[in-house]
């Protein structure tokens, strides 16, 4: 497994083992987020669709829920 210099808790980590997501955000998170990161936004996302009652089967919704990615990761699309 390679390593990452992740965006969001700055550290040189394990990366993930692939693209967690398919489209245009997918190379993006995995060349810019630690795998215990991701875990992180994994749970956060959980607690978003339960509390928010986001559908990730919505488009509007999924939007909402890449822009709360793209700010809990500190995603950085156009320095991929
Ligand atoms: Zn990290």
């Amino acid at each position: 497994m390679g390593e990452v210099v992740c965006r969001r808790c700055g550290q040189t980590r394990p990366a993930l083992a692939q693209a967690p997501l398919p489209g245009k955000w997918g190379p993006v998170i995995e060349a810019q987020t630690c795998a215990d990161c991701w875990q992180a936004w994994v749970e956060e996302q959980t607690r978003l669709i339960n509390h928010e009652r986001l559908l990730p089967s919505e488009p509007e919704h999924r939007k909402v829920l890449y822009e709360r990615m793209a700010a809990f990761l500190l995603l950085d699309l156009e320095g991929a």
